[in-house]
Parts: C-alpha cells; structure tokens; sequence
C-alpha cells in the first residue's frame, strides 16, 4: 500500500516506521522538521506523574503507551547509536516545603488508588536516593513507572529506520488533504491511504469538504538545555518539582522544563521563563549554577478543546489523524504507531485508544470544513 505521511514530529515517524517496516511504500512530508515538538519535547515517560485528577481513559491510554515502549526500544535499537538513549530510571517528585508536601500527598493517593505505584519519601531517604537534590527538598515520591527517553536520539533513530525500510522524506508543506490525496505547492500527490500527524498546525491543513476538522491549537513551551560534567551534582533521576522538571541525560546534558503559555504561535524566549525555570531548579538541584546554559528554546504542544488526543480515521476511508498529542505525544508515539498500522491493515482499534476516536470526541467540528480551522 502507499501511504503518505504528514507531519516527521512524533506521531508522522513513529506512523511512518511501523507502516514502512511493515512492507508498506511511505512517504513523508514536512518541510521543517527541527521545528516539531518532539524535537524541543524533554522526553518524559511520565504516565503517573502526569495524571491529572478524573482523566481515567488517559490514564490507561498513557499507561498502555508506557508499557509498549520496552518492546518498541528494541525495535529502534539498532538505529540508535546511544545505548543510553531509552532509560527505565524511575522519577522522583521533589518537593519544596509543606504546600508541596500537601499537593504531592493529594495526587500520591489518587494515583494509589488507581493501583499505581507510588512510594513516599522522607527528606533523607530522598536525599540517599538522590544525592544531587538540594538539602532543603522536604520529601516527595518516587514513582518506579516513569522513564525518560532521549527524544532526539529517538527521533534521528525513527528518520534512519524509515529510511532502512524505504521511506522517503520530502520537505514540502501539505496545504490540503483528502482521504487519498494531498496538496503542496509543487502540486497534487495520491495514495491509498493518507495519515495527518501535523502537530500543533493541524488545523491550518484544509481538508476536502465533508470531513471534519479537528481543532487543534498551539500551547507554548520554553525549555532549557544545561551541560555539565556528570559527577556528584548531576541528578540520575528524572526530577518532578511540580513546577518545573528536570531530565539528565548520560552525556551530562541536562533538560530544565518547561513553561506552559496560550500564546499562539509566538516563539520568543523570555527573560521571565528563563529566569523561572532556572530559580525553580536550582531549588531543587543547586548543582545546575555550575552548569553551562547550552540551549534555549520553544516548542509547541498540540492541543485539542479538552486538551485531550484524537486519534483515529476522520472519513469513512480516512485520512487518519493523529492529533492534540498535547504534553504526551513522546510517550505515545509507540500506541501511535500501533494504531496507524491497525487502521491501514483494515484491524480493530485498541480499546485503549477507542474513548479517543474522532467520533467520540468534541474536537471534531462540523464548521464549514472548506475553511482552516484555528482555534487560539
Ligand atoms: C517544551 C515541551 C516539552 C515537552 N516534553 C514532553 C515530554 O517530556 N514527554 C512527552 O511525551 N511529550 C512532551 N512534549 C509534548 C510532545 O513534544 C508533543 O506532544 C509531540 O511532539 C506531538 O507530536 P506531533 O507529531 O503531533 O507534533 P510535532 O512533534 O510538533 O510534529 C509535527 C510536525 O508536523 C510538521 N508540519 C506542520 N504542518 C505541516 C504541514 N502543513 N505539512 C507538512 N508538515 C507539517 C511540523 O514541521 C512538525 O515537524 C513536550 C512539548 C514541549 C513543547
């Protein structure tokens, strides 16, 4: 079958290798790939921590992505130099004083009873798990579910291995699509099945009428990257502060994430998140003052209405969309991939992936569907 790909950010590469390593002839389009999400994305596997309060069929569509990302490494691993890359280190959730003490007490027993596993730590034992915590971290949780992956390992791995199966990579912008066609500039392109993973610019996409749009916008994150030595005030855990979040990685590059801002598409960094994010972990990891300012940058989460994904065929012969990924769309890319495959292969949809179907959810519009779609 030939299947055209929109969008090389999480949810197009992790589409475009399941559906190319299945025999399929794939076809990508993007024009900038450096300006996808899952570029800037810190790389959190973070079900647990990231659980918010009544979200049930999220938590089991973000635990179920979680549980196929072992088998999914594998797959990737011949295409990733860095055995490093994927890490099943368990996250810590720091914090600060009482009030954080409360809040992180709160989420600890819903999640407890959710069945998650959760343990509670005092200030010492936190401080022997981590050393490179400051000593005024009162307590937290240690959450053995959670992982990191190296999302920029992942994603070269994702191009190299679409590429092994034959994939192509065409950097053209798609401006229109149909179940079997796509519009760019440089014309009209066919094939037997067309998947939209266009990230936080899904709805500028026009779609042929009589398909529903999805309406997707754009939430802004700042995030930096700090460099340092990995010795003794370098985390080994990822660090939850609530408010900010810290992910090491082996090379000593460590992540500092991430502001969360309804600004549009505005890629300014600003002096005020950057100072934000910065005061905020070195609260929690003092060790960073020595570390070099490597990297600042923005990136743009895909957000539906409820801030919940879509996922699945829009039109009785598609185009499949993948879309509002919102803060998880590392963590599902692998359920991504799966159901791209399911949809092409004529297979049923996951249950877990089924509460999230276009038909079941309110970010489909029927507003006029000739006209782009922006939601701000
Ligand atoms: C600061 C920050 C930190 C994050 N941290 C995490 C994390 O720790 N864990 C996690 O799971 N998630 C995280 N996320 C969220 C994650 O990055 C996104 O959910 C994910 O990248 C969404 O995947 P996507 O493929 O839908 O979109 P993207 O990754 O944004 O990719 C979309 C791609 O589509 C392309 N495109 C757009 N329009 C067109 C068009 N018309 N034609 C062709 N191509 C087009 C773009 O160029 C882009 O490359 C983070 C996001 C941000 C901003």
């Amino acid at each position: 079958m030939k299947i055209i790909v929109v969008g090389a950010g999480a949810a197009g590469l992790a589409a475009a290798f399941t559906t190319s390593s299945a025999g399929h002839e794939v076809h990508v389009f993007d024009p900038t790939p450096d300006k996808a999400a899952a570029f800037v994305a810190a790389g959190r596997l973070a079900p647990v921590v990231e659980v918010e309060f009544g979200e049930t069929a999220m938590i089991t569509l973000c635990l179920a992505a979680n549980k196929r990302w072992d088998s999914w490494s594998e797959q990737l691993q011949p295409f990733a130099p860095n055995g490093d890359w994927y890490q099943r280190s368990a996250m810590i959730v720091a914090a600060r004083d009482n009030d954080d003490i409360a809040s992180i007490r709160r989420l600890a027993d819903y999640q407890s009873d959710l069945g998650l596993q959760v343990e509670a730590l005092n200030a010492r034992s936190i401080r022997k798990l981590e050393p490179a915590l400051s000593p005024n971290v009162v307590g937290g949780l240690l959450v053995e579910q959670d992982h990191m992956v190296n999302n920029r390992i992942l994603l070269s791995a994702l191009r190299d291995a679409c590429r092994h199966y034959g994939a192509t990579f065409v950097a053209e912008r798609v401006h229109g699509a149909g179940p079997r066609n796509v519009e760019t500039d440089n014309g009209s392109f066919s094939a037997d099945a067309v998947i939209l993973a266009a990230g936080a610019w899904m709805s500028q996409i026009v779609l042929e009428p009589g398909l529903k749009p999805i309406a997707v916008h754009p939430v802004k994150g700042q995030i930096l990257r700090l460099e340092g030595s990995p010795t003794s005030i370098f985390p080994t855990h990822p660090i939850d502060g609530l408010d900010v979040y810290l992910v090491p990685r082996t090379s000593g590059e460590l992540v500092v994430g991430a502001s969360v801002e309804d600004l549009g598409f505005d890629d300014t960094i600003t002096a005020g998140a950057v100072y934000e994010l910065l005061k905020r972990g070195r609260e929690l990891v003092p060790g960073i003052d020595e570390m070099k300012v490597a990297e600042t940058s923005v990136g743009f989460r895909p957000a539906t209405l409820d801030h919940t994904p879509v996922i699945g065929a829009i039109g009785p012969d598609g185009p499949f969309v993948a879309a509002g990924l919102y803060r998880n769309g590392i963590l599902l890319a692998p359920t991504i991939g799966d159901e791209v495959l399911h949809w092409v292969q004529g297979s049923p949809v996951s249950k877990w992936v089924e509460p999230f179907t276009p038909h079941q959810n309110s970010s489909t519009t029927d507003a006029n569907p000739t006209t782009t779609q922006q939601v701000q």
